[in-house]
């Protein structure tokens, strides 16, 4: 239970709705500012402005999935205002105020560390990684069966990278019947792609396995499939790239190709907003309920 622990949500989109409504659920005190135009909102959480008294109340701040820009911009779907987390605001949080975010950029770590406040960056945790590959890998099968004309059945599929994306991936098109070539460069893993039925090979000789490909997945987030690699790929094989921005492929020249390449970033959020709400909500709370323990032991 979270009770006592007064939690403050600031902006995010229909995920941060299930994170509510779990921290609710579990008797926290909360409090949400941007959430103006939230239609129904669930029984027990105040809905506020975001000012700086709210936010020296506040034992845990919960910043969206993809915290804030390095202007201090917060993104709120559920808003018609603009949402600003300034310099003035972290020095109103107190110093044992938790500050949560899925991931960080430069100015939140900045800030968090000149106010010697803790920020926890959930999508690093293994278990939510682990758990978001799942409708990281149905969003991706979407935009795969969404973009070409053939099924993934029999098709000739190919996963770059064997980390907790990649694998979840595999296995999915393995599932719907596709021969899946894995790329890897550790032994251990091409090991394991074996083991799993998938055909391993090394990235390093990714050029000699991509001309038979119908469909590739990228996860490895650097640049991988360069212009020569797509100088061998058939001007029929769709590439989903999942790897965070900028992604691992040459866009430029696989448009100059006629090869159809996107990138897919957010899926979670996008094709399963609720199931990934629930997954951040989860991680959150026992996240909470570690840090409290923590503070018991010391
Ligand atoms: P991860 O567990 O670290 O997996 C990345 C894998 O890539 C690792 O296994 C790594 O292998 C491998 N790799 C890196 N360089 C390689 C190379 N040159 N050759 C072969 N393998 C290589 O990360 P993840 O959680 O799966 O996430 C992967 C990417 O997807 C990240 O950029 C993440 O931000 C992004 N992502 C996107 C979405 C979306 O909605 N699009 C959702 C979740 C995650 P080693 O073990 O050898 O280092």
């Amino acid at each position: 239970m979270l009770t006592g622990v007064r939690i403050v949500f600031l902006g995010g989109d229909a995920r941060q709705l299930e994170v509510i409504r779990k921290c609710v659920e579990l008797d926290a005190t909360v409090s949400a500012a941007g959430f103006d135009k939230w239609e129904a909102p669930c029984p027990g959480v105040s809905l506020e402005q975001m000012t700086v008294e709210l936010l020296s109340n506040a034992d845990v701040l919960v910043l969206p999935t993809v915290g804030c820009d390095d202007e201090g911009n917060i993104s709120a779907l559920f808003s018609s205002e603009r949402l600003m987390l300034l310099e003035e605001h972290f020095a109103a949080l107190p110093p044992h105020c938790l500050v949560y975010s899925g991931m960080a950029k430069s100015y939140l770590r900045g800030m968090c560390a000149k106010h010697s406040l803790k920020l926890i960056e959930l999508l690093n945790r293994d278990d939510v990684a682990i758990y978001n590959s799942i409708p990281t890998a149905e969003g991706a099968l979407v935009m795969a069966i969404q973009n070409t004309d053939f099924t993934i059945h029999s098709s000739k599929s190919m996963v770059l990278g064997l980390g907790r994306t990649g694998f979840t991936m595999a296995r999915s098109l393995q599932g719907l019947g596709a021969s899946v070539k894995a790329g890897v460069r550790k032994q251990e893993h091409y090991a394991r792609a074996e083991e799993m039925g998938w055909k391993p090979f090394m990235t390093s000789e990714l050029l000699l396995h991509v001309p038979d490909v119908d469909l590739i997945f990228n996860t490895i987030p650097s640049m991988i499939i360069t212009a020569q690699v797509l100088s061998r790929i058939s001007p029929h094989c769709l590439i989903v790239d999942l790897a965070s921005a900028p992604g691992g492929c040459d866009f430029r020249y696989a448009e100059k190709r006629g090869i159809k390449a996107m990138l897919a970033p957010g899926l979670p959020g996008i094709v399963a907003p609720k199931s990934a709400g629930i997954i951040m909500a989860n991680a959150l709370v026992q996240s909470i309920s570690d840090e409290a323990l923590i503070k018991g032991d010391e």
